[in-house]
């Protein structure tokens, strides 16, 4: 098939590479021209595991091109994608200008019967927005689906190739056999593609994610609270995941959720339902726990050092919202970090992917190392911020010579608390 990708992010280049390498030929197109010459001069804008070897062999085999003429993409194209952002507005609704511009960009272009589907995670309604649009500028045919994206950055090439499975909102038989079709590939093994309206489809999206959110908040509000009933959270996850009814994923209490996807979606649903008079309840109080508990790790610290961090020098271990991206966005590091600088601290930090774009937000009110030991020379303590496999078994005798007091503020419990304090640590976890 021929396919154009609008939109070359972690959504977008991941999808469209992985079309590609299914052999597809895919064009992708963004509005972004730096970004555009970069990937055309072979290099990736993004960090993900195993997406730069698969986007080299792809554009090798031509099968795989990136342009910003976003007319050209559509009109060489049979199945055209969107996966631009929707970032939240001010009032956590979902920001669809840039899925709207594409609508009208595909109306204004379309020379032929073309299928569109949107991959974007957009509110309910917003296909039929963007067919309304569409439909505005131009008498062509086309078909119009919501195939809502699920993979995870940090293994967003994996997740798209084995998906566990694909949801697909469409009332149109011919344009769901095209995408069946184009997903075949992919769910070989037999996981599911399960077909459902539009509207279900693009509610799915954000039932799913504020599901996860309420999973953490939920976790992240017991944790504290067997802090302070002298309860040991991490105990009392393993109970309770070992539940089959509840399963051991996503309870893992830390210092709440960030990245792309969590927080603007769980505003977005909570827009959503007032735009249709419905009062949720447990939305908002998941939003608001995980508030608290981004600012929570900063408190522990601010707390142990007498709310004074003049002269002290905290050292930072991860920066990116999770392990294995360098994805910032609503990383809670970045509260955790202006919180500290607040109170006078210096941060030090280290992240094995993210120094660069934290650099890009936080700039010169931080000092950054490639090195995670060279940071804690001197060091007053350390917070592990994000659960990186490499920090899960560092060399804590050098640890120890390094510090200048070794206090280590472990904001994912990824260390276990009595062999630490067994070794001369003080050690502050999250619920334990
Ligand atoms: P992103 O910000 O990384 O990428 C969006 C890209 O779209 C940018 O490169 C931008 O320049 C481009 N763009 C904007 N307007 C355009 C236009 N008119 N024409 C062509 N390109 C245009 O965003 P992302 O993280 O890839 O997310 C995209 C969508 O997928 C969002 O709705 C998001 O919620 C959803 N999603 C994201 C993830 C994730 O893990 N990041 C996972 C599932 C779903």
């Amino acid at each position: 098939m021929k396919i154009c990708m609008f939109g070359s992010g972690y959504v977008g280049l991941v999808t469209g590479t992985c079309l590609a390498e299914s052999g597809n030929d895919v064009v992708c197109v963004d509005i972004d021209a730096k970004k555009v010459a970069m990937l055309k001069r072979g290099k990736i804008p993004i960090y993900e595991p195993g997406l730069e070897p698969l986007i080299k062999r792809n554009v090798k085999e031509k099968r795989l091109t990136f342009s910003t003429d976003l007319a050209k993409g559509v009109k060489s194209s049979t199945v055209i994608c969107i996966a631009v952002g929707t970032p939240p507005k001010r009032d956590g609704s979902s920001d669809l200008s840039q899925v709207f511009a594409v609508a009208r960009t595909i109306g204004r272009s379309i020379n032929g019967y073309k299928i569109v589907i949107t991959k974007s995670t957009v509110p309910v309604g917003t296909s039929e927005k963007v067919k309304e649009i569409i439909e505005q500028e131009t008498d062509q045919p086309f078909g119009i689906a919501s195939n809502p994206e699920f993979l995870k950055e940090g293994a967003a090439v994996e997740d798209f190739m084995k998906p566990d499975r694909i949801i697909l909102g469409t009332e149109d038989p011919k344009v769901a056999e095209a995408i069946k079709e184009l997903y075949d590939p992919f769910v070989r093994t037999g996981n599911p593609m399960i077909t459902m309206s539009i509207r279900s489809s693009e509610m799915t999206k954000y039932a799913a994610n504020a599901m996860l959110a309420t999973r953490i908040s939920f976790m992240n509000e017991l944790a504290n609270l067997c802090e302070a009933a002298g309860a040991d959270i991490n105990s009392v996850r393993a109970g309770v995941g070992s539940d089959p009814r509840i399963g051991p994923s996503f309870l893992f209490p830390g210092v709440g959720y960030g990245g792309s996807c969590f927080p603007k979606d769980v505003q977005a649903i909570i827009k959503t339902a007032e735009e249709h008079n419905h009062n949720l309840k447990i939305l908002p109080a998941v939003e608001e726990t995980n508030k608290k508990q981004k600012e929570l790790l900063a408190q522990k610290i601010i707390k142990r050092f007498k709310k004074d961090l003049k002269g002290k020098t905290i050292a930072v271990w991860g920066l990116s919202f999770k392990p294995n991206t360098d994805d910032m966005r609503e990383a809670p590091s970045i509260t955790i970090i202006k919180a500290l600088l607040k109170r006078g601290a210096t941060i030090k930090a280290y992240d094995p992917v993210a120094l660069e774009s934290t650099r890009a937000l936080l700039g010169k009110s931080i000092s950054y190392s490639k090195d995670n030991y060279a940071i804690l020379k001197g060091a007053d303590a350390l917070a592990v911020i994000t659960e990186w496999n490499e920090f899960r078994r560092p060399d804590f005798e050098k640890m120890l010579k390094l510090m200048k007091s070794p206090i280590i503020f472990d904001g994912r419990n990824i260390y276990t608390p009595k062999k630490l304090k067994a070794m001369g640590f003080e050690y502050y976890g999250i619920g334990c």
